[in-house]
Parts: C-alpha cells; structure tokens; sequence
C-alpha cells in the first residue's frame, strides 16, 4: 500500500508552543492550541513559533512519538511504502530530509507541499491509498474530490485545534499512529 503521512505532531514531537512560551514567561502547551494560525495567542508568542518554524537547527533536531518508530518498522517490513508531505518551509528542506533519514530510514520520500490544499492534491494525484496528519483541512480538500482511500486523524488532548474533525464521517480518528490497524 502507499502511504502518505504528515511530519509534525504526526510522527515528530513537535513542541514549538511549549519551547516558545517558556522564553517569553509564559506556560502555554500544545493543548491550548485552538486554531490553525495560533490567533488565540499574543503577537510576540505568534512570533516567537514562526521564527522557530524557519529555525533549521530547531526544527530539525526533534524525535518521533514514542512507538513511532516500531509501527514504520512494521509497515515497511509488511512492504508499504511510505512518504512523508509536509508543508514545512522549503529553505529547512535539507536538514528536515537528514532528520528523516536518520530517525526514519524507512520513509521513502519527503515531499514539500506549499499549502494543505496542495497536501490534498499530492495525496490525490499519487494515488495514496491511505493518508495519515493532524491537519484535518487538507482532508476537508480531499472529501470534496471523492478521494477513495482511507483517511486517519491524529487526534488527541494535544490536537484541540482539530477537534471539530474528530465527528467527520470520512475520517477515522486515532491517538497515535501506534493505534492505526491499516486494512487488509
Ligand atoms: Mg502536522
């Protein structure tokens, strides 16, 4: 099967709001995220995530969710290819691809997507049959086109910001990648 997965806080820890909050005073966590643009924080906390989203050394130093790495290992062992689609910032697109490599040799491809609708149209035109992230937007993208393959949502207390997918009839919701059984 091929599959395509999200990077962060999909099968990387990502813990830009914590890291971004402790320099400034603050305690805020990922779960206080309600919205994709993180419009409920201050301006100087905002600033502070999207200078470190274009910080190549920090965001390319981070680790896989704990029983990440057993379910690539599996899969690839069952002989599914997997790519990564990211729309992180294409100038950390060199150290993104060496922090894959070596966490997880198994993926075969990383892809830069420019938006999450172009995330959808990557997923569409490749041909996933299954499509794992924590952004249920670009799964949004692919109902409207009658994608057939089968979509997963990482969602969790540290994923409020897409609990309004979580009812979605075309979507399967899971915690974590571990809990995904793909279908036969
Ligand atoms: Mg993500």
């Amino acid at each position: 099967m091929k599959i395509a997965i999200d990077l962060d806080n999909t099968l990387f820890n990502l813990r830009v709001v914590e890291d971004s909050s402790r320099v400034l005073g603050l305690n805020y966590t990922t779960s206080d995220v309600k919205s994709w643009g993180y419009r409920e924080f201050s301006e100087s906390l905002r600033k502070e995530i999207y200078r470190r989203f274009s910080d190549h050394i920090y965001m390319c130093c981070l680790k896989p969710f704990p029983n990440v790495k057993n379910k690539i290992v599996e899969w690839y062992n069952c002989g599914h290819d997997m790519d990564i689609i990211t729309c992180r910032n294409e100038h950390i697109a060199r150290d993104t691809v060496n922090m894959v490599h070596k966490e997880l040799p198994e993926i075969r491809n990383i892809y830069f997507a420019k938006d999450h609708k172009n995330k959808a149209e990557i997923v569409f035109n490749d041909e996933y049959d299954i499509y794992i992230d924590d952004d249920g937007r670009p799964m949004d993208e692919l109902t409207k086109v009658y994608y057939c393959g089968q979509m997963f949502l990482i969602s969790n207390d540290d994923t409020m910001y897409n609990e309004g997918y979580r009812n979605n009839f075309f979507i399967t919701c899971v915690k974590g990648i571990s809990s995904i059984c793909l279908p036969q």
